[in-house]
């Protein structure tokens, strides 16, 4: 069973792939993502990976159900890949040199555009799963793409509000919000030339950090050479600010925030990255419990300008 299904009351798509669930055993120790796998090339740096259970595909099924008014069908087209971020298996994205991650970088802009290019694709969503408690199975450092037929809900939400923004005020919301945690400087994680990472004021999630390229531009495929060589620093440190906190492989959702690809120039939006650590603190996981989900209202338990202390000096603060 592989389809959209139209949820009338949230208006909104969801995508059942329940083909995902037929994925072969694999054994402990073999890795698919490492050199001589079979499923890789043996030499690479950096690589697009086909995902071999994706949730959207080229070629689509027919749906398995019929489509009715109250219950629209449609097929699963779009893209889903597998971005390899290095050949060793024990590397992690903050090891990796600043050279190596410029060609991260510059797969994840051909990537972007090449899937954007396509008729069928009007949104890429770079993102990545970090860590056990995400749910990822596959420690080789990896992240993924989503190519969807459609702008997701929670970019268009965001878009709008920059859309809007952009037309009241004929400034940009993200370089207003740059400029507000500059004059503050109490969240700020990380500040160059060329970039800034900060916990917003807004921050949702204990360690919620946004990154922020200080131009305003609208997609990784605006960067200048200069730009995407600050963008390799500023990723690692962040991630690296992150490392260190509690010497551990910090886990988090990281998700890249483009303009759709549907041919818009989208003027008013400003690229941005965001990461999303899945934990309270050391130990504790944060869950979405019943109050977030049925309200959509979410809640942050945690001091916010002393998180982003934690994360800037690399000192974790004893919690109550
Ligand atoms: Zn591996
Ligand atoms: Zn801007």
């Amino acid at each position: 069973m592989a389809e959209l299904r139209w949820n009338p009351i949230q208006g909104q798509w969801i995508i059942v792939a329940a083909h995902r669930r037929n994925r072969p055993h694999r054994p402990k120790e073999w890795c698919p993502f490492c050199p001589g796998s079979g499923k890789v090339p043996d030499g690479y740096d950096v690589y697009a990976y086909p995902n071999d259970f994706p949730s959207l595909m080229e070629n689509p099924p027919e749906p398995d159900v019929e489509s009715s008014p109250i219950s629209p069908v449609d097929t699963l087209r779009g893209a889903c890949e597998v971005i390899l971020y290095s050949p060793e298996h024990e590397a992690t994205l903050a090891d990796l040199h600043l050279d190596h991650l410029r060609k991260l970088i510059d797969l994840w802009r051909e990537r972007y555009e090449t899937l954007g290019s396509k008729d069928f694709v009007n949104y890429v969503l770079i993102f990545e799963n970090r860590g056990d408690v995400i749910g990822v199975t596959i420690t080789h450092p990896h992240g993924q793409i989503y190519a969807y037929p459609f702008v997701p809900p929670r970019p268009q939400r965001e878009l709008a509000n920059e859309e809007k923004y952009w037309v009241d005020r004929g400034r940009c919301l993200c370089c207003d919000i740059i400029d507000s945690e500059k004059d503050n400087g109490r969240r700020i994680i990380v500040d160059n030339p060329h970039f800034i990472a900060f916990v917003p004021f807004f921050a949702a999630y204990p360690y919620e950090v946004h990154l922020y390229p200080k131009r305003h531009l609208q997609s990784l495929s605006d960067l200048t050479s200069e730009e995407a060589n600050s963008f390799a620093k500023t990723l690692k440190a962040v991630v690296r600010k992150y490392d260190n906190l509690f010497d551990m492989t910090f886990p988090y959702m990281m998700i890249f925030s483009q303009k759709p690809t549907d041919g818009g120039a989208y003027l008013y939006h400003h690229f941005r990255v965001e990461f999303y650590p899945p934990l309270m603190d050391e130990k504790n996981i944060r869950y979405i419990a019943g109050g977030e989900t049925g309200s959509g209202v979410q809640v942050n338990p945690t001091d916010i300008e002393a998180k982003a202390r934690e994360l800037r000096l690399g000192a974790p603060e004893k919690s109550e």
